[in-house]
């Protein structure tokens, strides 16, 4: 029986886990749970092909903790489980790699807090509730901000006065990072270009959506900033706006800055264009049905992402490949062949037949012949926590 890693994803109001063998990659067992906090908190669990539901007692992080592993161990999995990899959103300038949890580690994750205030406590819960079920086991702690803690001064200061990055951490400090390094590592493979001697521009396109230029294996510049509201139009996320935009809005909408931000992070992009739906999916239907918002928010999503390539491929002194990874990235046909016809000035040309056939699940390249190379590769955060924390675990 090989090394089994149990990876914990732990948001606000669920915790998402599952159960991977390292060596095959195998996801033995996955679920969620989920409307935490909530009246009628469930857990979902998927294994064998068969998903399963049970009430939980009580709606708290702990109480879904203790269920997820009664239910492992109700199936003989319980033992299998050498460690837990947790997902952790903000690391600040403390990781730049992932870790061992220590109680040192602990208190730097809460000096994070502020800079993630919505998802560093529930990943928090989610470290002390599997410390509570299962203290014999090590668990790891797997950071999105660590892998762009290589960025230079230059892409990651804002132009802002310095006083402010030295006494409150102003700076880009990115997200993605776990996609990113995963995806790195495969297209380095496909492609056959040693990943130390390699130079990709790497979307990231799910209902968050940004993109890095990565230089042998290393963040070099990436979109996302401060916050994940930064750069490119996202499921329900602005992206850039004129930050003047706050002030302005706050005074003729009479709303407090905090509460303009929340709507640049859940009522913007996608589906405050559309006013239909933050889903690219739907807004494809909708568009193809002849609804103009929908296309309206395709074509600026599009038009954003294409600018941001040509500026990460400045930060790069070659590119090797174009990357697409996520759900839209994956699996929309029509956004890669819009975005890639607007790189014609960089040497992009669609493979029409290939693009089409690249999709659920499907890896390669989309370019014909005489273009630079775009790729698809099927991102997988789970198993690169999973491989992580069996890496620490076995040094
Ligand atoms: P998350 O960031 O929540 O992990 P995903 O990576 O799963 O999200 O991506 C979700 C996005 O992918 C949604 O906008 C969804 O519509 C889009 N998507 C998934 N499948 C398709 C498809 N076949 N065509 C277009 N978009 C798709």
């Amino acid at each position: 029986m090989g090394l089994h890693i149990l990876v914990i994803n732990s948001g606000s109001s669920s915790i998402k886990f599952s159960l991977i063998e390292v060596d095959t990659h195998k996801t033995v067992i996955s679920g969620l749970a989920e409307k935490l906090g909530l009246e009628t908190a469930v857990l979902h669990a998927k294994h064998n092909g068969e998903t399963q539901t049970i009430e939980l007692e009580k709606n708290d992080h702990e109480t879904a903790m203790q269920a997820i592993l009664k239910t492992l161990q109700e199936k003989g999995l319980g033992k299998e489980i050498k460690a837990v990899g947790h997902r952790v959103v903000h690391g600040g300038e403390y990781f730049s790699s992932s870790t061992i949890v220590t109680p040192e580690v602990i208190k730097a994750i809460e000096k994070c807090v502020p800079y993630a205030p919505l998802h560093n406590p529930a990943n928090l819960i989610g470290i002390t509730g599997a410390l509570h079920a299962v203290p014999e086991l090590p668990q790891v702690a797997v950071f999105d901000t660590a892998f762009h803690q290589t960025l230079p001064q230059h892409a990651y200061l804002y132009a802002v006065p310095t006083e402010w990055y030295k006494e409150h951490g102003v700076r880009r400090y990115g997200f993605h990072g776990i996609s990113y390094r995963f995806v790195t590592q495969e297209a380095a493979s496909s492609l056959q270009i040693p990943l130390d001697n390699s130079a990709f521009v790497c979307a990231h396109l799910g209902n968050g959506a940004s993109i890095t230029a990565i230089l042998n294996g290393k963040s070099v510049d990436t979109s996302m900033g401060f916050t994940p509201l930064e750069g490119l139009v996202m499921g329900t996320r602005s992206g850039d706006i004129d930050p003047a935009l706050i002030g302005y809005l706050s005074d003729v909408l009479k709303k407090e800055a905090h509460e303009i931000v929340d709507m640049l992070n859940k009522k913007s992009g996608l589906l405050g264009l559309s006013g239909l739906s933050n889903d690219m999916r739907e807004l494809e239907a909708a568009a193809a049905n002849g609804d103009e918002r929908a296309k309206t928010a395709i074509e600026i999503f599009v038009f954003r992402l294409a600018k941001y390539i040509a500026a990460m491929s400045v930060s790069l002194p070659r590119v090797d490949a174009l990357i697409f990874t996520g759900g839209i990235g994956e699996n929309s046909v029509l956004l890669r062949r819009k975005v890639i016809e607007r790189l014609a000035v960089l040497g992009y040309f669609i493979d029409e037949e290939a693009n089409g056939r690249t999709i659920r699940g499907k890896a390669g390249i989309i370019t014909n012949q005489q273009s630079k190379k775009a790729i698809v590769i099927n991102t997988n955060e789970e198993l690169m926590i999973a491989m992580d924390t069996a890496a620490l675990v076995k040094s």
